[in-house]
């Protein structure tokens, strides 16, 4: 690790007006919350022999044949990626630093993390959703439905690799069944509530615009670079006082021409956060 970069990272934090971040799958897999490997082996092996799954992944495309199967895997998925955790200690570590600034989170993870380490809701853009809400599949309503006590009661009650049919979830206003607030395709419900997050978003970044804004991104590949790399980029390289660093492992170079004094590191995002607070 440079640890010149780490120092001039380390000034960015302490000089900088307001801090953005943005957080893609590497950060909660830094986090630890990996979805192959032995974490997958120790939650699954009774569905990894009968499906011959290969890791939490791919299991989002497995065509289980009913509801009553897919949710039997689904929803000790949601339990141990969701509930079971709490808050992370990267996560938590990220909310030391950034505290004591105006900072505002967009991240495309879904599971719930920023909050739980302690962001305020008000300040985090989450624009695919939550592994913990419920939408109607159709959607015929734009309501998300808070889904602790389902998951648990599948988790729970499942036999022979099936819930109960009773216990499949279903709308309460058309009947349908109901999905995971995940977007998968264009059924992803966009309510008040996620359309208020996005204009917060865009608000602080006017808000801060022309001040030392730091721009922190985090594990972000190219899954969906259009939410948070891509925008990163070009705030970079249009706002005079805006610093972008970017860490990432797998994908550090930029897709545009980025001012000089953006920093990139491609170390483990763990090592990096724990330099900056311990010294
Ligand atoms: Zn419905």
């Amino acid at each position: 690790m440079d640890a010149n970069k780490l120092k001039k990272f380390k000034s960015l934090v302490s000089e900088a007006d307001a801090i953005l971040v943005g957080a893609g799958a590497g950060l909660s897999a830094a986090a630890g919350l990996t979805y192959s490997g032995k974490r997958f082996t120790d939650n699954f092996p009774d569905f990894i022999e009968r499906y011959h799954l290969t890791d939490m992944y791919s299991t989002a495309f497995y065509p289980f044949e009913t509801p009553e199967e897919f949710w039997a895997y689904f929803s000790r998925h949601i339990k141990i990626n969701r509930y079971d955790p709490g808050p992370l200690g990267l996560y938590k570590k990220l909310y030391s630093l950034v505290s004591g600034k105006p900072a505002f989170v967009i991240t495309t993870n879904v599971d719930g993390q920023f909050a739980l380490a302690g962001f305020p809701e008000e300040n985090i853009f989450a624009t695919q959703g939550d592994y913990a809400l419920f939408q109607c599949s159709t959607p015929c309503h734009d309501t998300l439905y808070d889904n602790h006590d389902m998951v648990m009661a599948m988790v729970e009650k499942q036999e022979n690799f099936r819930i109960p049919p009773e216990l499949i979830p279903k709308c309460p206003v058309c009947g349908e069944r109901l999905d995971p607030h995940l977007r998968k395709d264009g059924t992803f419900v966009e309510n008040s509530d996620w359309h208020a997050a996005a204009a917060r978003y865009s608000a602080f970044i006017g808000k801060w615009k022309e001040n030392r804004l730091l721009i922190i991104e985090l594990g972000v590949g190219f899954n969906t670079p259009a939410i948070i790399r891509w925008p990163f980029e070009k705030m970079a390289a249009a706002m005079p006082g805006a610093t972008l660093v970017r860490i990432n492992k797998d994908n550090p170079e930029p897709s545009s021409a980025l001012p000089d004094d953006t920093l990139i590191f491609q170390d483990d995002i763990n090592r990096i956060v724990s330099s900056l607070l311990n010294g």
